[in-house]
């Protein structure tokens, strides 16, 4: 086998390919539009083009795509041959740079809320240079941005990179107030990512699995995940030579994938790549999710990465590392070793307690799906209550900062803010609570919340503008003062932001019950379903706040907010047709026949003249659930074909009617499977999913 540094990116267009294929001064120019995430000047898109297609094709690529991240959540890709005809029956390999820069995808298909009327069905992808292009299966793939014909974005790259750039103008401006000669500001994040794996043979067996990517039915397994036994267990073999070929596909694109191991449940696992910037590791995500899927088929697996596969064990999430660090490498969330670097990061920290608190719906919805409703507050992920876990430490040290004490450690060192460093927050004291959905892990925060089929770029476009929202108010305040005064201002307003907003600190347990009437007392919002979250992206605070720092326009919020509405309803609406129609088609035939064989079983005994109180009594405990379960069916049927008229409407309806409904079904259904041998029921169960797929 090779080792890794030697095919490590090999099938990306990186810097080292580049230099190879690109004349000198061309490739200065490239580096320098990446670094400073530029567009690429027209003089030299038709070089950059050539060089990109000759390294593809040398790479054994035959088409180029321009990729793209619609908001249908999931990548786009168009594929177009390397393939210009030169007459009647002959072509030259050819790719020129406006090719390169500007594809136009027939969007009409492609969710716009609005954006787009119908008869304008045209939309543009543009080159996002900041990401590289990579080769898979031979084809050249372009990163992306997409737009409609005006200009509004489409897609869920374009408001990432704008909010980048507010981020970054607002730290950069706080920064050199305070004294500090920043010139550029990177965010950087690491997603880990859990999935399932499943044997590819029961999955086709189970239309849900293969519809809606969840299980509607299914008892519990015998065993589930009480012994604690799965997590980070030994890897079986069949599942390991997955993970090899997974790891060897992520390095050759790059991704800088190194932890794998198992989770809670059976049959989960997590894979957490090396954090990088921001744009990069969205675009990462999305390739890892992709060749999770496609590598689990090599091996006979199916690669779930729905958040709640099944009921009754943990569902899997996306833990979304996130930090900014200055362009001389200083992590900005690190509290270091200088004390005069103690009013900086505390700064930072107050801003994200102020942002937190302040945008708590925003940061709810940035992970709201109907999968992810299924966890967000079942004892497995956090609630749908926002807050911040600092850990013990910090939070004295806060408490003492607001109350303009003297904080004394352990060890009895005093802390003076600007006199002294702060004592090092160590890891431990910051990773033990594992129940917040936003923790201080020491040198970055944790947003818990996403769910594993989440595209990351929403939740970290309102984590940057919300953070840049509340750095520009800082900054216009320090504005007012003369740089003498700077340090004793900013340590005012530091307390003043303690103050009013340490209510979104919580250090206990957040999936307790009290937590959630604590943090009712405490005025904190709690969301519940996808439903009450999306509406809120258009609160006039909201949208403002969007505008102010140019992220999305008011039009592009509006559209956001329905495409996701109208995607919520619709998830909902095939789950709920998915289980009617197997209930209609496999389980309740399946149930009437060993009725049937119950039956006569009774009668023939009866003719003979013995009882047969069991027979009767299981009989009995089928039948008692079924009649429900039809009328329920009926019920649901109904409700299928109504129609609510807004988006709105229809998101609420599905999560009031339609999914309590479903769930009632569900209940019954399963205390029936409970009560029908193994060949009569028409589903592998739950015992075959999650103890057949590895083995
Ligand atoms: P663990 O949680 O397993 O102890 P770490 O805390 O080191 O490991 O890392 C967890 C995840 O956080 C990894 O994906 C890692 O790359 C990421 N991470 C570490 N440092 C940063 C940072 N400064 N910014 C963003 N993500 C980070
Ligand atoms: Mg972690």
């Amino acid at each position: 086998m090779k080792i890794v540094d030697e095919f490590f990116g090999c099938d990306v267009f990186g810097p080292a390919a580049m230099q190879r294929y690109l004349p000198h001064e061309i490739y200065k120019k490239m580096i320098d539009v990446m670094e400073r995430g530029k567009e690429l000047p027209k003089e030299i898109a038709d070089t950059v083009a050539n060089a990109m297609k000759d390294w593809a094709m040398d790479k054994g690529a035959t088409h180029y795509t321009h990729w793209f991240q619609p908001m249908t959540g999931i990548t786009a890709e168009k594929h177009d041959a390397f393939i210009n005809p030169t007459g009647p029956n002959s072509v030259i390999s050819d790719f020129r740079g406006k090719e390169l820069i500007k594809g136009e995808p027939d969007a009409s298909s492609f969710p716009s809320g609005g954006l787009r009327a119908t008869f304008e069905a045209r939309g543009y992808t543009a080159w996002d240079p900041t990401s590289f292009a990579f080769v898979k299966e031979k084809t050249l793939y372009i990163p992306t941005l997409f737009c409609s014909y005006d200009g509004s974005s489409l897609d869920k790259k374009t408001p990432l990179l704008r909010s980048i750039d507010a981020l970054d103008k607002a730290a950069v401006r706080l920064l050199n107030l305070m004294g500090y000669h920043t010139k550029k500001i990177t965010i950087t994040v690491g997603p880990e990512q859990e999935y399932f794996l499943i044997d590819e043979n029961l999955f086709k067996q189970r239309l849900d699995l293969m519809v809606t990517g969840r299980t509607l039915f299914g008892a519990p397994p015998v065993k589930g995940q009480e012994l604690d036994d799965h997590y980070f267990g030994n890897i079986d073999e069949r599942v390991k030579a997955y993970m090899e070929e997974v790891d060897q596909e992520l390095w050759k694109l790059g991704v800088f994938a190194k932890t794998e191991h198992k989770e809670v449940a059976p049959c989960q696992f997590e894979l957490a790549p090396v954090f990088s910037s921001v744009n990069s590791a969205n675009d990462q995500n999305q390739i890892t999710m992709d060749v999770l899927k496609r590598v689990a088929r090599h091996h006979g697996f199916v690669c779930l990465l729905h958040e709640k596969p099944f009921e009754g064990v943990n569902g899997s999430g996306k833990h979304n590392n996130w930090s900014f660090s200055t362009d001389s490498h200083e992590n900005l969330l690190e509290p270091g070793d200088d004390p005069k670097d103690n009013i900086r990061f505390l700064t930072i920290l107050a801003a994200i307690i102020k942002g937190v608190d302040e945008y708590q719906d925003l940061l709810r919805l940035s992970v709201a799906s109907a999968g992810n409703d299924h966890r967000l507050g079942a004892n497995e992920a956090p609630p749908a209550i926002i807050s911040i876990y600092l850990g013990d430490e910090l939070t004295a040290i806060l408490e003492a900062i607001e109350q303009g004490k003297e904080y004394v450690e352990n060890t009895n060192r005093k802390l003076e803010l600007g006199v002294s460093a702060l004592p090092p927050i160590s890891k431990d004291s910051t990773d033990r609570n594992r129940t917040s959905p936003f923790a201080f892990t020491g040198n970055k925060f944790e947003f818990r919340m996403l769910g594993s089929a989440l595209n990351i770029s929403c939740p970290n476009t309102i984590l940057n503008t919300i953070v840049a929202e509340e750095l520009t108010q800082f900054a216009d305040e320090l504005e007012n003062y003369a740089p003498e005064q700077r340090t004793e201002h900013v340590i005012s307003m530091i307390q003043k932001t303690l103050k009013e907003h340490k209510r979104i600190l919580f250090s206990g347990n957040g999936y307790s019950e009290e937590w959630r009437q604590e943090a009712k007392k405490r005025g904190l919002q709690e969301l519940k379903t996808t439903a009450d979250a999306l509406p809120h992206y258009t609160d006039p605070k909201n949208l403002a706040m969007f505008e102010k720092h140019k992220v999305y326009s008011a039009n592009e919020l509006h559209a956001r907010e329905n495409i996701l509405l109208e995607n919520y309803y619709q998830v909902v609406l095939i789950e709920a047709r998915t289980m009617a129609y197997m209930l209609r088609k496999l389980i309740l035939p399946a149930v009437f026949e060993y009725e049937a064989k119950l039956a006569t079983i009774i009668q023939t005994k009866k003719a003979s003249g013995i009882n047969s109180p069991l027979e009767e009594k299981i009989l009995f405990n089928i039948n008692e659930p079924l009649e429900f379960v039809s009328n329920h069916l009926e019920t649901l049927e109904n409700l299928i074909e109504k129609v609510p008229a807004s988006e709105k409407e229809k998101a609420q309806y599905a999560a009031d009617e339609l999914l309590p409904l479903m769930e009632a079904i569900r209940t019954l259904t399963d205390s029936i499977e409970q009560n029908i041998p193994k060949d009569f029921w028409p589903l592998p169960d739950y015992n075959d999913l999650l103890f057949k797929s590895v083995q």
